[in-house]
């Protein structure tokens, strides 16, 4: 017996470490923001593009939900914000929903199967308080400001010394917050997109001007929204640089080859498309769709435009013989399914349903009027959703009605999610900074 264990010992000590499953998620990062699927300056993510040289790139990628903390939660459990349900309480209070503890995680399976895991975080949505921590043998959770955040190479090095440390596999979460406002690059990309456009507005964007914008006060010039754009381009290369230097350390590691890592994002953002800036207040294409890279051992490089929201993450990530990746090599491996995603963080709850065609967009609150809002969207062959809804007498309206109908089977409702665990965040001190960011009204629950 005892040589047996001495004989398993020795093994394990002289065997490869065991893989590495990766999730980079960039904060805030809109698919069309990468050089290679249609960003607005130049050279806007070589690192990421090199990336994509060794992945799957899933160019119909959906975020679950319009913010942080709904869409994470679906990232790393698989489950629809209204299955999951940590969601912001519909109306005007701010109560939130924190993650249950029967709700299995990325992090609680490798736990499960005696792996290490570890999340560095960088976002107030994503602090202990909601419950995504849990499981985690490292949760290092640095996010309570978007101004003066821990940068994007920072996090990188600190998740990278957690690979050495470790000396094994397991789970490895890298959150990203340089693309959130307010738009602050650091010295290295400051000016590198705007230092010759025209503009009255200056970047980081002051906390005054930021809420002036988000609640519609204020809407800025053409020339200045496209400024701004800009600015936040220098985040995205911010971000990919860090990217780089991940990737790189993994390779320099000898942990790359046999490593899953999928790159995405939380939700996008809006730059006044529809008169709407940031993100939190709309479902529609600049705030939910984001960019999903794949890159697993035997997976060969290359485009997949099957449409796929935020659940389609989690069984990549702790499954290696998960059908889905069946989905990821093929797209056209049945079934068919559209993107689905829920939950505003500013105005009523909305849900959308996206196919390869269509866009259905429904608000959950009734109106004054007691009639409920919804409105279908066309889809062209780029992934795009019009700009303006069908005709009411359309005859694709069809569509939007069986879409109602499939949305009230898999939700069993068409009601507004109420959050689990409505008492939500327990710490004072996080809320207080969550209101600091203009996130909270004065009379949220606490
Ligand atoms: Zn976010």
């Amino acid at each position: 017996m005892t040589l047996l264990l001495f004989s398993l010992l020795a093994a394990s000590c002289t065997s490869k470490p065991e893989p590495l499953v990766v999730l980079v998620v960039i904060d805030t990062l809109r698919a069309d923001a990468l050089s290679f699927s249609g960003a607005p300056v130049p050279n806007a993510s070589p690192a990421i593009a090199s990336l994509k040289e060794e992945s799957v790139w899933m160019s119909r990628a959906y975020a679950s939900s319009s913010w942080t903390l709904p869409a994470t939660t679906t990232l790393l459990t698989g489950l629809h914000p209204w299955q999951h349900r940590v969601v912001k309480e519909p109306g005007t209070a701010g109560c939130f929903g924190r993650l249950r503890e029967d709700i299995p995680t990325a992090a609680s399976v490798a736990k499960m199967r005696g792996q290490r895991s570890a999340a560095f975080i960088n976002n107030a949505f994503l602090a202990p308080e909601f419950g995504l921590h849990r499981s985690f043998d490292v949760y290092d959770f640095h996010g309570a400001e978007r101004v003066g955040h821990r940068t994007a190479m920072e996090t990188v090095t600190s998740a990278l010394a957690w690979v050495d440390e470790s000396g094994q596999g397991g789970f490895l979460v890298v959150h990203i917050m340089e693309p959130h406002t307010d738009y602050d690059p650091g010295p290295t990309w400051l000016g590198v997109y705007t230092a010759d456009m025209p503009h009255t507005v200056d970047h980081p964007i002051g906390s005054y001007t930021h809420n002036q914008w988000l609640t519609g006060q204020l809407v800025p010039s053409k020339q200045d929204q496209l400024y701004v754009r800009a600015a936040y381009q220098e985040e995205v290369r911010a971000s990919d640089e860090a990217v780089g230097v991940l990737v790189q350390g993994l390779k320099d590691r000898g942990r790359w080859d046999d490593a899953t890592f999928v790159l995405t994002s939380d939700h996008g953002e809006a730059f006044w498309e529809r008169g709407i800036f940031e993100h939190g207040a709309t479902l529609m294409d600049e705030v939910t769709r984001v960019p999903l890279l794949i890159k697993a051992p035997g997976l060969t490089p290359g485009d997949n435009d099957r449409v796929v929201d935020g659940s389609f993450v989690f069984p990549l990530l702790v499954d290696p013989e998960s059908e889905t990746w069946a989905e990821v090599r093929d797209a056209s491996t049945a079934p068919v399914r559209p993107a689905l995603m829920q939950g505003t963080l500013y105005r009523n709850q909305q849900i959308s349903l996206v196919t390869r065609e269509h866009r259905l967009l429904a608000d959950l609150s009734p109106a004054a009027d007691g009639q409920r809002y919804a409105e279908l969207f066309t889809i062209d062959a780029s992934g795009t959703t019009a700009l303006q809804p069908l005709p009411a007498e359309h005859p694709d309206q069809r569509i939007g009605a069986a879409g109602i109908e499939l949305l009230t089977e898999l939700r069993g409702n068409t009601q507004p999610t109420q959050p689990t665990n409505p008492q939500g965040v327990e710490s004072a001190d996080v809320f207080q900074k969550l209101r600091a960011q203009g996130y909270l009204d004065e009379n949220d629950c606490e």
